[in-house]
Order: structure tokens, then sequence, then C-alpha cells
């Protein structure tokens, strides 16, 4: 079979795989940050051995860095404007995830499960090759690309995504002084917290939402739908978790999408 062929597949597995993430994150909340704390020891033995928190997230999200990299050079199109813009706004988000964020959270003597770290290195791999091959092999950018109404509105909703998403995180990361990295969670306060608990997760989702409009491709329809599928039921946790320590959390506050979800 052709490689474009196992390509088509791939994406049709990444689709499967987003539903079935999404069914599971409603009856499993995956164990790291404050998950990892409220479960229970025999549920948290499931998730075997841990690794220091910022290790993992920088090895867990580096492939999508140097392994995007490598696959995008061997395209046939690697050399081309159009498709080496757009991997750097894909590497853009990449170098402030892998090796920006692991530095700014407050870490100290946080662990993060082996498992999971294992499981988001292969995705990181995976969703790599199926963005990076799109670019440079299967898809066509021609130089007028960049003036279409497709990129230019998905390029505006990226930024936001992005900006609203490193926003939120520092914001969060700020709630805990120096020191308070064991427990010590606040309640976030103003501006879109006002409107949802996870507005990080709001500014993910609408990156990628930016991503799949600015390519106008399958993979970049693909990864917003597994992004969706993974914060969406992440973020109703979180509201659950915030509903069930502060009774202060306002009822109108919705876990990710304002005034809906
Ligand atoms: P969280 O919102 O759970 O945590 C973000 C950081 O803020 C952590 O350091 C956390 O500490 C701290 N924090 C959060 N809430 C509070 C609070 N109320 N009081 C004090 N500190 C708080 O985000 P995640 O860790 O799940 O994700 C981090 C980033 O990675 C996000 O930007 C997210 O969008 C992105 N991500 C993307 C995914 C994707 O599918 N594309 C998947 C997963 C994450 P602690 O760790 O101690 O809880």
């Amino acid at each position: 079979m052709e490689e474009e062929q196992w390509y088509w597949k791939a994406l049709w597995l990444n689709i499967i795989l987003a539903f079935s993430t999404a069914a599971s994150l409603t009856r499993i909340t995956a164990p790291y940050g404050r998950h990892t704390q409220a479960a229970p020891s025999s549920s948290l033995d499931v998730w075997g051995p841990s690794m220091p928190a910022r290790d993992g997230w920088v090895l867990m999200e580096s492939p999508a860095l140097w392994f995007t990299l490598l696959v995008f050079s061997a395209g046939k199109h690697s050399s081309e404007t159009v498709p080496l813009v757009l991997l750097r706004l894909f590497q853009l988000h990449y170098t402030h995830r892998a090796l920006i964020y692991p530095f700014r959270m407050r870490s100290r003597g946080k662990t993060i499960s082996i498992a999971i770290v294992a499981l988001s290195f292969v995705f990181n791999i995976y969703n790599g090759y199926l963005q990076a091959r799109w670019l440079s092999e299967f898809g066509t950018y021609p130089d007028t690309w960049l003036r279409s109404p497709q990129f230019i509105s998905g390029s505006l909703l990226f930024a936001a995504g992005m900006v609203t998403n490193v926003w939120a995180d520092s914001v969060l990361i700020s709630l805990r002084k120096p020191g308070e990295e064991r427990g010590g969670y606040k309640l976030p306060q103003g501006w879109l917290f006002s409107l949802v608990a996870c507005p990080n997760y709001s500014g993910e989702i609408l990156e990628w939402l930016g991503w799949a409009l600015l390519t106008w491709s399958p993979a970049g329809l693909v990864f917003f739908i597994f992004t969706a599928a993974n914060l969406i039921p992440r973020a109703v946790a979180h509201r659950r978790w915030y509903v069930s320590k502060f009774p202060e959390f306002p009822a109108s506050r919705r876990a990710v999408i304002p005034f809906v979800l």
C-alpha cells in the first residue's frame, strides 16, 4: 500500500482515538496535577511509577519539535515558503509548551506518572507525523495562501487562542506563592476566569481550531477534534473539583465554553 493510503488510515484512527479518549476521560480523570492528589492510592498504583513533573513535560512534549522537524524535512515541499511558515507556527506553540512552560510551573517536589509521559510522547510522535507530512508532502500551498481568508482568519484565532492559553496558565501558576508547591490550590478570579473554570483549555482548543482553519487540512481538523476530546472532559473534571473544594464557586461559571459548557 502507498504511504498516502496509510496516512489517511492513520487520520481516521486518530478520530477513533479522540472519541475513545473522550469516552474514557468522562469515567477516569487523567491522574496529573490536582487529580493526582485527589485520586485514592489504589487507583494511582494502576498508573505505575512517577518521575519529576518538569522533566516529564519536557520529555513528552519535545517530539512535537524534533520529530516534526525531521518528518517535515523529508517532504518534497519542505523548502517552500508557505509550508515553512505553517511549520513555524506549529513550532511556536511547542517551543513554549516543551521548553518554556515546564520551567514556569511551580513544580518543586511534583511528579507525573511515567505512563502518562509515555502515552503523550507516543501521541506527539503520531501527531507530529500527521501534521508535518501534510505540510510538506501531501498538502499543496501556493504562495497566495498567506492572503487567503482561511489563513488570515485561522491565524487570528490561533494567535488569540495562544495568548489566552499562555495568559491563563500564567495566572494559574502565579496563584501559588513560592514554596506553596504542595497543595495550595486557590480559586482563580477575574476576566475570563469569571466565565469559565479553565480558560487555559479554552485558549488551547481555540488555537487548534485556528490551526485547522489556517492549514485547511484534514490533519489540522483531526488534531482540533482530538484536543477538544481530551481537554473538554478534563475541564469538566476541574470544574467539579472546584465546586467540591470551594463553596463560593459561582454556579454560573462554566467549565470551558462561556455560558454553554
Ligand atoms: P492545569 O490548569 O491543571 O494547571 C496549569 C498549572 O497551573 C499547573 O502548574 C497547576 O498546578 C497550576 N494550577 C492550576 N489551577 C490552580 C489553582 N486553582 N491554584 C493554584 N495553582 C493552579 O493545566 P494542565 O496541567 O492540565 O495543562 C497545562 C497546559 O498544557 C495547558 O496550557 C493545557 O492547555 C496544555 N495541555 C494541552 C493538551 C492537549 O491535548 N493539547 C493536553 C493537556 C494539557 P498543579 O500541576 O500542581 O495542578
